[in-house]
């Protein structure tokens, strides 16, 4: 966590250095594309734009896209007070919640996730947000506790009837933390393609949309190793009209006697997902890379494998002795 503050801190520094650069504007442009950044969504967005050429568009462009992005967490977030999410975990058990179609819609195409995962992917894991926060002064819950609050969590709890929203009981609470990000990454980029901007690159930490080529040639992706510094990779890939999403346990995580907590909860034991440290997808939306990448890691290798060709998406799969699944790109992740 302090180092994901730390590295946020030094982007928008160095994004404040070049902005007050003489030509700012200018500097900006690195091989040809436009690239800029911005924390949102509690995270960092980077934006490259390849037709460089139209420096000034293609700045408004991402402008816009940024200001999509901030629109999307603002009616998607669980942090914001008097988002439609808390709304709705205000009245849980008690009121539906009439909420803007685009967050009926997104949360209808969450419980068909969850319909497809045996509920591995499941909005409603946030009933057990209590127990796993990974502030400063986290402590392993008691298991009673961890049961207690896993009792919060049943995606069939939930119903979206029209735009209308209930969750059955008082105490139940959902987060859309594993598709959101997803979601805003595929609109920026359609924001971006309307603009007549359609070789873009847009990145929301690990969910990554690539459109069309940087400069002729696909934008080639990196996978993180899970268990060496950030920045050191499992290889690269070329890609062009697909989506990346990897879902690790190292992004925000706790190491208590040897054991590694983290944030992808495993909504039938209550605890973080113990088969895989590490799990990308390739897909054609980021929503889809982002949604199948939490529910394969929550899922395990053999049941996830099973999920990603059923999805038609490509995996990688580093279980939890290290070893690698590779189906399509990933073959040839070098
Ligand atoms: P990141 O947010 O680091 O990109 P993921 O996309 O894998 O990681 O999503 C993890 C986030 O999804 C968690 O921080 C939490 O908000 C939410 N989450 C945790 N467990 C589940 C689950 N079983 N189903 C759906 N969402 C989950
Ligand atoms: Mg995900």
């Amino acid at each position: 966590m302090r180092r994901g503050i730390q590295f946020v801190l030094a982007a928008l520094l160095l994004a404040s250095v070049s902005w007050f650069w003489p030509g700012s504007r200018g500097n900006q442009i690195h091989g040809g594309a436009l690239k800029l950044s911005r924390p949102l969504m509690g995270t960092l967005w980077t934006i490259e734009v390849a037709d460089a050429e139209r420096p000034n568009e293609a700045h408004a462009a991402v402008d816009l896209a940024f200001a999509e992005i901030s629109r999307i967490e603002t009616l998607m977030s669980e942090w914001l007070p008097n988002s439609p999410i808390s709304q709705i975990n205000a009245a849980a058990g008690k009121h539906p919640v009439a909420v803007p179609g685009e967050v009926s819609a997104i949360l209808r195409r969450a419980l068909d996730y969850s319909a497809r995962t045996e509920g591995a992917f499941d909005v409603t894991w946030r009933g057990m947000g209590s127990v796993w926060r990974f502030d400063d002064d986290f402590t392993v819950p008691a298991p009673e506790a961890v049961e207690r609050a896993r009792r919060n969590v049943d995606y069939r709890a939930l119903h979206v009837d029209g735009n209308l929203v209930y969750l059955d009981r008082a105490g139940m609470s959902i987060g859309l933390g594993g598709i959101a990000k997803g979601y805003a990454v595929d609109r920026a980029a359609e924001l971006l393609r309307m603009s007549g901007f359609s070789n873009s690159l847009v990145a929301g930490a690990g969910d990554i949309l690539a459109s069309g080529t940087k400069v002729g040639t696909p934008w080639r992706l990196g996978v993180q190793d899970p268990r060496r510094d950030r920045g050191a990779l499992l290889g690269t890939l070329p890609l062009s009209g697909a989506a990346i999403s990897t879902s690790g346990d190292y992004e925000r995580f706790r190491i208590v006697d040897g054991v590694h907590y983290h944030h992808i909860i495993d909504p039938r034991t209550g605890w973080p997902a113990r088969e895989c440290i590490s799990v990308s997808v390739v897909a054609p939306t980021a929503e889809q890379s982002d949604a199948l990448s939490t529910a394969i890691f929550v899922l395990g290798p053999e049941k996830g494998l099973v999920l990603a060709r059923a999805a038609h998406v490509d995996v990688l799969i580093v279980d939890a002795s290290g070893k690698r699944h590779a189906t399509g790109v990933y073959t040839s992740l070098r």
